[in-house]
C-alpha cells in the first residue's frame, strides 16, 4: 500500500509504542557492539543500575530479555511456577484478559473473575478470590497496573495488603508495561514478586526489550517447584549483573539505546518525569470533560498518567475517526480493544511528550471529533491549556511514591 508522506511531522499518540527522542535513534543506530566484550558489558551494568530503582528495587533483581512485554509475562511464570498451579488473574481490561489466556495456554489453572473494567481491580475481588484457598492452591496473583486497554490504574499496595491481611502465599506478579517511567512502581515495597515491564512506552524505545524485577522469594518458589525455564530462565540473565554479558546473544542495541533513554530520565529527574505525566493525564482529562466525551475510567482517582480512554457515544464509528485523524492530522491514536473495540479512543499521554505537542494532539482531536460527525462542545483545548499554565502549577495527585523509587 502507498501511504502518501504528509509535510510537518507524524503524531505517534498511541499508548505505547511511544515517540521515541532522536537521541535514541541515533544510539540505535550506532555499530552493533560486541555483545560479551568489555565496553557492552560496561553499559549493561550501568542501564541494570539506572533500571533497578524505577522498578523499586536492586540492580541484581532486574532481568532484560529480547521480547515484547508478553514474553515477561511468559517469563514470569515459567520461572516460578510448574504448569498445572493455579494463578488468580482477575480480568478489567484486554491486558488482564490477555496475560489470563496466556497461563490458560501454558498449562496453568487459571482462576479468572471478570471484574468491572472501568475501575480498579478490586482488593476485595482478590481477598473474595483467596479467602476459601486455606491450602495454599494458588499459587501466585496476576494483576495488571495500568490497564492500557481502559486507562484504569490498579492500587498495587491494597492488593499486597489483602494477600497479607489473609496470610496468603501467592506470588504477587504484577504487568507495569505501561505504568513503569510513568509513575512510581515500587517492586520491593510493594511486596511484589515480579514486575514486568517493556521498553515501547514510558522508557522511550521501539518495541523489543522485556524488563523485568524478581523477588527472592518468587526465585526460592521456582527452584521449590523445580521448573524448567529454558530461554525464560532468569537465574543467567539477572547474573548479567557480575558479568556484564547474557546467555543468549542479548538486543544489544535496544539495550545501548536504553542507556540513552535511561539518560534523559534521570537527567529530568524521576520525579520531574512522573509530575509531567500526571500533569498532561489532567491536562486530557480537562480537554475530555469540556468536549463533554466520558471516560472509560469512571473514578477520578484511578484514571492513568499515562493515557486517556475516551468513550465514544453510541453511533459514532471509531474506526473512521481514526483514520480521519491519521489521514487529516496524521495523528495516530488507539482504538477501543477487547469489549470496548469500536466504542473508545486511546489518547497515549506518556514517553517523551511537551506540553505543545499534547495540545497539537488535544487540537487534532478537536476539529477531527466534529468533522468525522460527532458532535462535541468546543472549549477542549481552551482546558488543556488551563491545566498546562505553568504560572499555576496544579497540585499533583499521585499517591506518595515508595521508599525505594525516586522521589518526587
Ligand atoms: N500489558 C500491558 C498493560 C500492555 O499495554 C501491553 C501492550 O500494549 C502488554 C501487556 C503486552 O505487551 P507487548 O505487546 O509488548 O507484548
Amino acid at each position: 500500500m502507498h501511504v502518501t508522506r504528509q509535510p510537518g511531522r507524524s503524531y505517534l499518540q498511541l499508548p505505547g509504542p511511544t515517540n521515541v527522542p532522536a537521541e535514541v535513534l541515533a544510539a540505535l543506530a550506532a555499530p552493533t557492539l560486541d555483545h560479551r566484550g568489555e565496553r557492552f558489558a560496561a553499559i549493561v551494568q550501568s542501564v541494570l543500575t539506572d533500571l533497578a530503582p524505577l522498578l523499586g528495587t536492586r540492580p541484581g533483581q532486574v532481568a532484560l530479555y529480547a521480547s515484547s512485554g508478553t514474553g515477561g509475562w511468559e517469563a514470569a511464570l515459567a520461572n516460578s511456577i510448574a504448569p498445572g498451579a493455579t494463578v488468580l488473574a482477575p480480568v478489567a481490561g484486554f491486558f488482564s484478559s490477555r496475560w489470563a489466556k496466556l497461563a490458560e495456554r501454558l498449562g496453568y489453572e487459571v482462576l479468572a473473575p471478570e471484574c468491572d473494567w472501568r475501575r480498579a481491580v478490586s482488593a476485595d475481588v482478590i481477598a473474595d478470590a483467596l479467602a476459601s484457598d486455606t491450602s495454599g492452591e494458588v499459587a501466585a496473583v496476576l494483576v495488571v497496573h495500568n490497564e492500557t486497554s481502559t486507562a484504569v490504574t490498579t492500587d498495587i499496595k491494597a492488593i499486597r495488603a489483602a494477600l497479607d491481611r489473609l496470610g496468603h502465599p501467592a506470588l504477587l506478579f504484577v504487568d507495569a508495561v505501561s505504568s513503569a517511567a510513568t509513575r512510581p512502581v515500587c517492586h520491593d515495597e510493594w511486596g511484589v514478586d515480579v514486575t514486568v515491564t517493556a521498553s515501547q512506552k514510558g522508557f522511550m524505545l521501539p518495541p523489543g526489550l522485556a524488563i523485568m524485577a524478581v523477588s527472592e522469594k518468587a526465585i526460592a518458589a521456582g527452584w521449590a517447584a523445580g521448573v524448567v525455564a529454558g530461554y525464560w530462565d532468569w537465574a543467567p540473565v539477572l547474573a548479567a549483573v557480575e558479568s556484564g554479558s547474557f546467555p543468549s546473544t542479548p538486543a544489544s542495541n535496544m539495550i545501548v539505546a536504553l542507556r540513552v533513554a535511561l539518560d534523559r530520565i534521570w537527567d529530568e529527574g524521576p520525579g520531574a518525569v512522573f509530575a509531567r505525566h500526571a500533569r498532561h493525564a489532567r491536562a486530557a482529562q480537562a480537554a475530555a470533560e469540556a468536549w463533554g466525551l466520558e471516560q472509560v475510567a469512571t473514578n477520578p482517582p484511578e484514571r492513568s498518567v499515562a493515557l486517556t480512554a475516551l468513550l465514544l457515544p453510541d453511533g459514532a464509528n471509531e474506526l473512521s475517526l481514526r483514520r480521519y485523524l491519521e489521514a487529516t492530522y496524521d495523528l495516530t491514536l488507539g482504538g477501543g480493544l477487547g469489549q470496548l473495540t469500536g466504542r473508545c479512543l486511546r489518547v497515549g499521554h506518556l514517553g517523551d511528550l511537551d506540553d505543545l505537542t499534547l495540545i497539537a494532539v488535544l487540537a487534532g482531536l478537536e476539529m477531527g471529533l466534529p468533522a468525522a460527525g460527532l458532535a462535541v462542545e468546543r472549549g477542549g483545548v481552551e482546558a488543556a491549556m488551563a491545566q498546562l499554565d505553568t504560572r499555576t502549577p496544579t497540585p499533583l495527585t499521585l499517591a506518595p511514591p515508595c521508599d525505594s523509587a525516586p522521589t518526587l
